[in-house]
């Protein structure tokens, strides 16, 4: 017997990247006056920062 294969079954996870502040910025990243980037997390939605300092994008809390 061949069984379909169902590639929309959820894949559980059970410590997703971004609970450890491992986000995933998307390629659209735009700059800010004072030279902050600013990206969107591709998984969980939020607003990333980066200062061009650090290498390390940051949640921005709620603003946006
Ligand atoms: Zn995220």
């Amino acid at each position: 017997m061949l069984a379909p294969s169902a590639t929309t079954a959820p894949r559980p996870e059970e410590q997703p990247p971004c609970a450890a502040d491992r986000h995933l910025p998307s390629h659209r990243i735009t700059v800010d006056n004072a030279g902050v980037q600013q990206s969107r997390c591709r998984r969980c939605g939020c607003e990333l920062r980066r200062l061009p300092t650090l290498r390390r994008w940051y949640r921005s809390g709620l603003m946006g």
